[in-house]
């Protein structure tokens, strides 16, 4: 590790949010920065498929902030692939097929809506997919939609960070954290300001656990068997991701309950459930790995982010849910600018909107 005793900023986890936010500070802002991380192997940047979806759910709602994300995701993820040498980011298609008729009238009814028109393409007809496909309803396209390898990207942020010396790869621990007039001491060293970006495991912080949060488990097998006939993405209950060598991973589960990155029968057999209504071999199906992690999910849906309202040398940068791969690369810019430069944060994403729930709120106001 260098030796530098003073900081700018300690970052605390380097998932996806942790990675972003460490490189824009040291790489783009020139900040100097010390994250640490034990990196398991699995996490819930792991687990993610990495797909930036604009328009989901069973609604087919748009994204929040979507026609900002996506942009800002792609032209991030861009740049730390040319300037690390690496490919981890991917332009993709979403075949979604009908899974009812209520869904071919919602399609309707959004197709006339200007904001949905640039992400709803092609509409197609019942049984024109591949042969192992059953769309006996049809199917749409949802374009502009982008696909991070979570996987590989982790890997060479973990590379980049231990080339620059920057990350430790070790739990840390909150005792071992005092807070000083004008910052932070920690071990041998001091900061001005400490990032935290533990995902689902903020609960355990003692500065930040009374931030409402939500946690979903998720679990994703890799599969491979049949040809699918194509690259896009499909979804129908259940999505499928085509990957290298004929593999495709498929997803995912939601539980709030045994919030861990273990993988259960449970989740295995919902999954082939599932993919048996999109695809017509699953008996075919082999299964290569299968994984879980926890979506940092929160009460109201949005991000929380922001200075402590005590402690503003401490900040928060989480509750990414379901869409840390669209969301973090915009709000990390976002983010980054509030503590640099004060620039207000968007009001959906601060932690502002949720101090009723720090236990020193009526004190502080
Ligand atoms: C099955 C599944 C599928 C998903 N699919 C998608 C998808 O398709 N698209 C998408 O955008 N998102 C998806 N997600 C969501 C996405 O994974 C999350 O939004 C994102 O990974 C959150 O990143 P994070 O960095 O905030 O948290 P994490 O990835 O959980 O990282 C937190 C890190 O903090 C570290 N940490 C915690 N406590 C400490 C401590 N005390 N000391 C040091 N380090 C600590 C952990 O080791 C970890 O590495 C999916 C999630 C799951 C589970």
């Amino acid at each position: 590790m260098s030796d530098t005793k003073h900081l700018d900023f300690i970052i605390v986890g380097f998932g996806i949010a942790g990675a972003l936010l460490s490189y824009r500070l040291k790489e783009k802002l020139g900040k100097t920065v010390l994250a640490i991380d034990p990196c398991p192997e699995v996490t819930s940047s792991r687990a993610a498929a990495g797909i930036l979806n604009p328009v989901t759910g069973k609604r087919l709602v748009k994204s929040w902030r979507v026609e900002d994300m996506l942009p800002a995701a792609r032209k991030t993820y861009r740049e730390i692939e040319k300037n690390l040498g690496a490919t981890f980011y991917y332009n993709k298609t979403i075949r979604r097929i009908y899974q009812s008729e209520e869904e071919l009238k919602r399609w309707n009814k959004r197709i006339d809506q200007p904001i949905y028109q640039s992400f709803l393409g092609k509409q197609f007809e019942a049984n024109t997919m591949p042969e192992e496909i059953q769309d006996p309803l049809g199917s749409f396209e949802i374009r502009g939609v982008g696909n991070l390898d979570t996987d590989h990207f982790l890997d060479v942020m973990i590379d980049w960070a231990t080339e620059q010396e920057i990350l430790l790869k070790e739990t840390f621990v909150y005792e071992d954290l005092s807070i000083t007039e004008n910052g932070v001491k920690w071990k041998d060293s001091s900061a001005n300001h400490v990032i935290f970006c533990e995902g689902y495991q903020v609960s355990g912080n003692p500065w930040f656990k009374w931030l409402p949060m939500s946690p979903a488990k998720g679990e994703i097998l890799t599969l491979s068997g049949i040809d699918l006939g194509t690259t896009d993405i499909l979804s129908k209950q259940k999505w499928v991701l085509p990957i290298e060598d004929g593999k495709f991973i498929s997803g995912s589960t939601w539980s709030w309950d045994h919030l861990n990155e273990d993988p259960t029968h449970q989740g295995k057999s919902g999954l082939l459930q599932g993919l048996s209504k999109m695809i017509r071999s699953p008996d075919s199906l082999t299964i290569h790995a299968h994984r879980a992690g926890v979506r940092p999910c929160t009460d109201d849906r949005h991000p929380y982010n922001g200075k402590h309202p005590e402690y503003p040398q401490l900040s928060v940068f989480n509750g990414f849910g379901s869409k840390g791969a669209l969301m973090t690369p915009l709000l990390c810019d976002e983010f980054t600018d509030h503590l640099l430069n004060d620039v207000p944060l968007d009001p959906e994403a601060d932690i502002k909107r949720v101090i009723d729930h720090y236990p020193g709120a009526s004190q502080d106001q």
